[in-house]
């Protein structure tokens, strides 16, 4: 296992997380003592699963570390089960008095777009370029399937249409890249770098040879928001965005506040079922397998333009010649996650998925490996388990930013979308649409 402290400190020699290693060394608590902020618990990589499991917010952890969000009662909490809890770092990077009210209704916390302005611009994007973009409703978030609101979960298809492009089948001339972003509510960058990659193609498409490239060769689908009900809520905060990761499913285990939901990357139906039961972990994998609606819409898109291509073993590899590559945006940790997550084991594909990761760290920097070599823990019924497991596409899990600092955490600045997060990943995206066409063939 790689030991994560010591990439930090490389990283940080870089000048990229700087501030947030000198955070990481205070050891004293500069906010209040209702704030929520990152604890730095001691643990062993057993008890990093039993907290999680007994419902503390793992927000990452490293070797020999969780960093665990809570309060100062969370903290007590913690010393009363005999851990060590330390103030590690802030989970507002952006304090409300710094922070000018939104300058539109559709945004919050100094920029980050509410689910309306997701839906809006993908709107406006299908209508300005018909040539280039499909807009599609690929199922209903939890609270819609209940009449209590809610919203479509959304996707757009872009590429220069040919006949049978964007139309929702298997065996469509081009070879497909997905980017899905906000699958947890509140990793508030992902879907910011979903919407920047929407516009790069589409609006660059007459200029930049790569653009036109890309979409004359590929069809690129993008679902920005697909937990739309989970954004409402991190929005309803505002200034100070509520720290919800799950969905909006408020029927099990009596939760309250943000520990309502499901985690809907603990849902899908490839290897469910090793992630937590209980119902207010933030990792509670749900009642059965699938069971969410939001994970149905994205199964059933994946389903409609991939054709299955592995078999159904666990030690059987993709073969060569398949096609179409996925991209999971999470935050954060400055990773780059190849499967599997239901298990230590590598994958049958490994080699082609280092080559391939190699290839994207290229343009990020992050780190290339498997769950045991990045955030140390498994993780069943991912998304990206599902669709490499049982369609064979190339899939990973991306974590955008670094664990402290200014652009650290699930709440980094607004500002560092551009500053940082988009230079630093459009390439990324760029590389995975590329090889769409024969991912295990780098
Ligand atoms: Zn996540």
């Amino acid at each position: 296992m790689l030991s994560r402290p010591l990439l930090r400190i490389a990283l940080a020699t870089t000048g990229l997380v700087l501030t947030g290693v000198l955070a990481g060394t205070a050891t004293a608590q500069p906010a209040s003592a209702g704030a929520p902020v990152f604890w730095r618990v001691p643990a062993t990589s057993a008890q990093v699963v039993s907290l999680a499991k007994a419902g503390f917010d793992v927000g990452e952890s490293d070797a020999g570390s969780a960093y665990v969000v809570g309060d100062q009662a969370v903290a007590n909490r913690l010393r009363a089960l005999g851990y060590q809890p330390s103030f590690f770092d802030t989970v507002y990077k952006d304090l409300p008095a710094a922070a000018p009210r939104a300058a539109a209704a559709d945004t919050f916390y100094s920029g980050y777009r509410t689910v309306a302005a997701q839906e809006t611009h993908l709107a406006q994007v299908a209508s300005a370029h018909p040539d280039l973009a499909t807009k599609y409703t690929i199922g209903q978030s939890w609270k819609k399937t209940k009449g209590q609101g809610g919203h479509d979960i959304q996707a757009i298809c872009l590429t220069k249409k040919q006949a049978g492009d964007c139309t929702l089948t298997t065996s469509s001339p081009k070879p497909k890249f997905v980017l899905m972003a906000q699958i947890h509510a509140r990793e508030l960058s992902t879907g910011e770098l979903a919407w920047r990659w929407i516009d790069y193609l589409a609006d660059s498409y007459a200029t930049d040879p790569t653009a036109k490239s890309i979409l004359d060769t590929t069809e690129v689908w993008v679902v920005p928001i697909a937990n739309p009900d989970g954004v409402d809520i991190v929005a309803s905060g505002g200034n100070s965005p509520k720290l919800q990761r799950k969905n909006a499913n408020n029927t099990r285990g009596g939760c309250s506040g943000t520990n309502i939901g499901i985690d809907l990357n603990r849902n899908s139906t490839f290897k469910w079922g090793g992630d937590s039961n209980s119902a207010c972990a933030e990792t509670y994998q749900g009642p059965s397998a699938g069971s969410e609606p939001e994970v149905k819409a994205l199964e059933g898109l994946f389903r409609s333009i991939y054709p299955a291509q592995r078999g159904p073993g666990n030690n059987d590899p993709a073969p060569v010649t398949a096609r179409g590559t996925m991209i999971t945006l999470h935050s954060y940790g400055n990773d780059i996650i190849i499967p599997w997550g239901f298990s230590q084991a590598t994958s049958p594909n490994d080699a082609q998925y280092r080559k391939l990761g190699a290839k994207l760290s290229a343009s990020n920097g992050y780190l290339v490996g498997t769950n045991a070599e990045t955030v140390g823990y498994d993780t069943s019924g991912t998304t990206d388990d599902f669709t490499y497991g049982a369609l064979g596409v190339a899939s990973v899990t991306f974590e955008v930013g670094g664990s402290s600092g200014t652009c650290g955490g699930f709440l980094p600045k607004y500002t560092c979308v551009d500053s940082t997060f988009w230079p630093k990943n459009k390439g990324a995206f760029i590389t995975a649409a590329k090889a769409a066409a024969a991912p295990y063939q780098q």
